[in-house]
C-alpha cells in the first residue's frame, strides 16, 4: 500500500493539482485509521452491484465483502459519496462499469463515485464515531 501511494504521489505532484494528491494521501490515511472500502462494507449488495464480467482477470478480490464480523457499519448509511468508496469504472477491463448502484440515490451518484476530494460528512461522521469524539 505504502508503495502505491508513493507512486502516485510522485506522478500526480508533476501534472495534476495539489487537491488530487491531497485526496489519496486522505482516502490512505483513513485507511491506517482502520476503515475498510466503502463498496466492501457487509451490506453494500443491498446498493450496489457488482459486474464481475467486466473486471480485470485476477482482480475480483478487490470486490470481495467483508463479514460483519470484520467490518462494522456503525449504524451509518450507506455512502455513495465516501472518499473510501472506488470508482464506478475501477479495474475495468473494458471501460465498462464493475460497480452499478441499485437505488435512485445511487444512481445520482454513479459519476461522482470515488472522485471526492475531501471526507464527505458521513466519513467525518464515522470517524467520529469510531473514535468516540461525537
Ligand atoms: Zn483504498
Amino acid at each position: 500500500m505504502g508503495k502505491t501511494m508513493q507512486k502516485g504521489a510522485q506522478d500526480l505532484s508533476l501534472q495534476i493539482p495539489g487537491c488530487v494528491h491531497h485526496s489519496v494521501a486522505l482516502h490512505e490515511l483513513i485507511h491506517a485509521l482502520g476503515f475498510v472500502h466503502e463498496q466492501t462494507r457487509p451490506d453494500r449488495n443491498q446498493y450496489v452491484r457488482i459486474q464481475t464480467q467486466n473486471i480485470v482477470s485476477g482482480m475480483a478480490h478487490n470486490f470481495d465483502v467483508y463479514s460483519r464480523t470484520d467490518a462494522d457499519t456503525l449504524g451509518l448509511p450507506y455512502d455513495f459519496g465516501s472518499i473510501m468508496h472506488y470508482r464506478s469504472d475501477a479495474f475495468s477491463s473494458n471501460g465498462r462499469p464493475t460497480i452499478v448502484p441499485t437505488t435512485s440515490e445511487g444512481r445520482n451518484f454513479e459519476s461522482k463515485m470515488g472522485r471526492g476530494e475531501k471526507m464527505s460528512n458521513l466519513d467525518i461522521q464515522k470517524l467520529k464515531k469510531y473514535y468516540s469524539c461525537s
